[in-house]
């Protein structure tokens, strides 16, 4: 979940910003003021008691702007995510928003403040009055909502600025400039929060199929190092030749030529939620690159998830997998099979073995059908996705 507020005078352009912004990343919008205009057109009791109010450019009480907010928030308690637009306004309702944030256990990423200049801010809004048929786009009205701004409104800043998450950009650029600026805090912000899974499992236990599926469901990139060391030989690049050589000769593939794959992959997946790697890290050294990686990113691993299937099963799969059409290169003989089932005791059990000690690592019994596995595996990554918040 991603919360972000977008802060500013009237007429900075946040609501022109938001609508590019909500779809892109998916989040609910809340304008405070669209709320209370549509109270107002539909003539509620809430509308009526605002309207004197908003018509002379004052602000409305923090009564009407918690009940409004509540009710919002509530209904839509399951949304990716939530961009405030003319809220907080107030210190008050600065105090008010980290409490509606605790209640949806969650909390205000940043607060983003579009700055432009007084002038600009009024000519705008004269502008927006030729069409809007907003009764506060007025001169008068607007020089008092821009003077509630300088008195009530600027003062929230210093909340956020001791917080550390209020970040200001230049709002006196073309629309598409300011829109730049602000993608740019939200992605630096959502890689914060990416959910990075990583599927442990002895060769055939289902990982592969299992993560691929996953991936699907939940809009998370697949990372296999081996289905990307295979799509290089099949697209007979320099790399993928180089690649054959090293799996005839029985050597495993440096870590030289896999972690580039995977920083391409990850460079390429700008807009995911995050990441399930699948046979990778192999070894206690491709652990440690694990978690360079991902810190470079502000993240981190998420979610482990061991599938665990009995060694007969596993041979009785490999075995039957290799007479068959989805065969691997590695897969041809019993002693490739026996050979990789080793190489996973040897080198990957002592990764489980130090994630143990520092990661709660989730079990999940894969000796069932495909759809009863993933059921499995989904409550997993929903758990994870709920301490995301
Ligand atoms: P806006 O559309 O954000 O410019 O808001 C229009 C008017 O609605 C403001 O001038 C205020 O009268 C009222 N309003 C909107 N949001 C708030 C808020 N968070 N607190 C108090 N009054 C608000």
């Amino acid at each position: 979940m991603i919360n972000i507020a977008l802060f500013g005078p009237p007429g900075a352009g946040k609501g022109t910003q938001s609508a590019f912004l909500i779809e892109k990343y998916d989040l609910f919008y809340i304008s405070t003021g669209d709320i209370l205009r549509k109270e107002l057109a539909e003539e509620t009791k809430l509308g009526l008691e605002a309207k004197s109010i908003i018509a002379s450019g004052k602000l409305v009480s923090d009564e009407i702007i918690v009940q409004i907010l509540e009710k919002t928030i509530k209904e839509n308690s399951q949304a990716n995510g939530f961009l405030f637009d003319g809220f907080p306004r107030t210190n008050i309702q600065a105090y008010i928003l980290e409490g509606l944030m605790i209640q949806l256990n969650t909390s205000l990423n940043c607060l983003i403040s579009i700055e432009v200049p007084e002038d600009v801010s009024v000519t705008r809004l004269l502008n927006r009055g030729l069409t809007s048929g907003r009764m506060d786009d007025n001169e008068l009205v607007i020089r008092n909502r821009l003077k509630e701004y300088e008195d009530k409104t600027l003062p929230v800043l210093n909340f956020y600025k001791e917080k550390g998450n209020y970040i200001a950009i230049d709002g006196n650029k073309a629309v598409e400039e300011v829109t730049t600026q602000i993608e740019e805090i939200i992605n630096k912000e959502l890689s914060k929060k990416l959910m990075n899974v990583v599927i442990f499992g002895y060769p055939g236990c289902g990982r592969g199929s299992q993560g691929m599926a996953l991936s699907k469901k939940y809009g998370l990139e697949y990372i296999s190092t081996g289905r990307m060391l295979e799509e290089e030989i099949d697209g007979g690049t320099e790399l993928g030749k180089r690649i054959t050589q090293i799996y005839e000769s029985g050597e495993l593939v440096p870590d030289e030529i896999v972690v580039p794959l995977i920083l391409e992959k990850i460079r390429n997946s700008r807009t995911v939620k995050g990441f399930i790697f699948k046979g990778f890290p192999r070894t206690l050294v491709q652990s440690y690159i694990l978690d360079g990686i991902l810190k470079k990113h502000n993240s981190t691993i998420c979610k482990i998830i061991d599938i665990q299937v009995s060694m007969l099963e596993l041979i009785s799969r490999l075995s039957n997998r290799s007479k068959t059409t989805h065969c691997k290169p590695y897969d041809t003989s019993t002693e490739k099979i026996v050979r990789r089932l080793k190489d996973h005791e040897e080198k990957t059990i002592p990764v489980l073995d130090k994630y143990k000690e520092i990661h709660d690592v989730a079990i999940v019994s894969g000796e069932a059908p495909f759809e009863i596995v993933f059921e499995r595996m989904a409550v997993e990554i929903e758990n994870g996705f709920k301490n995301l918040r």
